[in-house]
């Protein structure tokens, strides 16, 4: 047998991002041990460190950028050697990059995420900055053999890449490309992996999962691999993130409804309801069919609970505008609720529109907004007290304080359960009694 060759550089990895990105970092992560380079536990004293980045809007990139800047700094008092940057922000900005952030060695595409180790190998013989950057993203990735980052009872599961909708405020189509689906054979191999390495709740993301298989015209693609998927043995929790409202159809809900292991929660970013809003979003939604795709889900699946995300201070948005954006939140009553202000991105149709909303302003109407949405998940916090729950365990610490998740809360996103004596497990389900609230989060006792 062929004996491993052994790497002796360590290199330190920072895995900034999305879902989607957490998934591309894994599978660098797992090319560079697969290289036989040693991953440190502490980027600052890798040989080499590979930043993973975000260029999804203006916060994501000052954070992507503040991690450069640290690791650049480690390699200037002699710690670090090389500093590597990979994912969104090289795709997005190119070489530019180089002048954004002094003393990076290398760029890394998004088409070059496999490549990563030889890269490594290459980047730490040169003398010279490099950029790889030559290969299209427009391919649909192997995801399968990842070093997990997530613990190893859920992960995520990556069902398509790109997206062809055209949403004025969004950069994902420019950064990932077009839409494409994973071959359905693939997505079921990969989820039969992380199921038989100890996962029990899968994550389904694209950046709208409602679209799935339509590149491959299959009809109801996502309803089929759903059916399909549930078929996998061991397998829990199903949840389903990012569905875009207007890909939503009947079928789709009957599926969910009658699975047993799809949740009954569903992540549903509606962005908006002005219907001028909307259109200058370029969403295909109404405020009448978003209401009406409440009130359908809420009627067809009777425990299903929602989460959304929504953006205040798009260009021209009146406070009047603002405030239907309001009542129609305290009329639809979310689960759980990210607003984000919006963010004049470059190379976006409406970086460029005219009456663009003063900062202050957006910032006054997230703050109102949230506000109100807190109200909402706190009343419906207090009246699940006293009822029961079944919780996945994330983790329990050495006073048997648990934290887990029952299936209304989305890993790493939403609230979580505080589990009060908590003799279980990660990764084990158990009954629960809620006994209280602490803020977003429930307060559960094992039964
Ligand atoms: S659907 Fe989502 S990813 Fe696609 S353009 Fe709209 S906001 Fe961006």
């Amino acid at each position: 047998m062929a004996k491993k060759k052994q790497n002796s550089a360590i290199i330190g990895f920072v895995a900034l991002g999305c879902p989607k990105n957490i998934i591309d970092s894994e599978k660098m992560l797992a090319e560079i041990a697969q290289a036989g380079f040693l991953i440190a536990q502490d980027p600052q004293s890798a040989d080499v460190v590979v930043v993973n980045t975000c260029g999804f809007i203006a916060p994501a990139k000052a954070e992507a950028l503040e991690a450069i800047r640290h690791a650049v700094h480690c390699k200037l008092n002699g710690t670090v050697k090389k500093v590597i940057v990979a994912g969104c922000l090289p795709e997005r900005l190119g070489r530019q990059l180089f002048e954004q952030a002094d003393g990076i060695d290398a760029i890394v595409g998004l088409g070059q995420r496999d490549n990563i180790a030889q890269i490594i190998r290459k980047t730490i013989h040169s003398n010279r900055s490099v950029a790889f950057l030559d290969q299209s993203p427009q391919t649909i990735s192997d995801d399968r053999a990842r070093l997990l980052i997530t613990p190893s009872h859920w992960a995520y599961l990556r069902i398509s890449e790109g997206c062809n909708h055209k949403c004025s405020f969004c950069t994902i189509p420019a950064i990932r490309g077009s839409f494409r689906s994973k071959p359905e054979k693939l997505v079921l191999a990969e989820a039969a992996e992380l199921v038989s390495a100890g996962a029990v709740e899968l994550n389904i993301i694209a950046q709208d999962t409602t679209c799935y298989g339509r590149d491959l015209k299959i009809k109801n693609g996502l309803s089929k691999l759903l059916k399909k998927l549930e078929k996998i043995e061991g397998l829990k929790w199903i949840r389903l993130m990012y569905l875009c409202p207007a890909g939503i159809d009947q079928k789709l809900i009957e599926t969910i409804a009658a699975s047993e292991k799809v949740v009954h929660y569903l992540d549903v970013p509606i962005q908006h309801v002005n219907n001028e809003i909307l259109k200058a979003m370029h969403r295909t939604d109404t405020k009448d069919r978003l209401q009406r795709l409440i009130e359908n889900l809420r009627s067809a699946i009777p425990d299903c609970l929602l989460r959304t995300t929504i953006i205040v201070g798009f260009p021209s948005e009146t406070d009047r505008q603002f405030n239907e954006l309001l009542g129609f939140i305290e009329w639809a009553q979310f689960d759980a609720l990210g607003c984000f202000k919006f963010y004049r991105e470059s190379g976006t149709g409406a970086a460029d529109m005219s009456a663009q909303v003063p900062d202050r302003v957006k910032q006054q109407r997230l703050d109102e907004l949230m506000l109100t949405q807190q109200k909402i998940a706190f009343a419906k916090n207090k009246s699940r007290i006293g009822g029961k729950l079944t919780c996945l365990v994330d983790s329990v610490d050495n006073k048997s304080t648990g934290r887990g998740r029952f299936y209304g809360q989305a890993p790493d996103i939403d609230s979580i359960c505080i589990i009060q004596n908590c003799s279980a497990n990660p990764g084990q389900f158990i009954d629960t009694k809620v006994v209280g609230t602490k803020d977003y989060d429930l307060l559960v006792q094992q039964i």
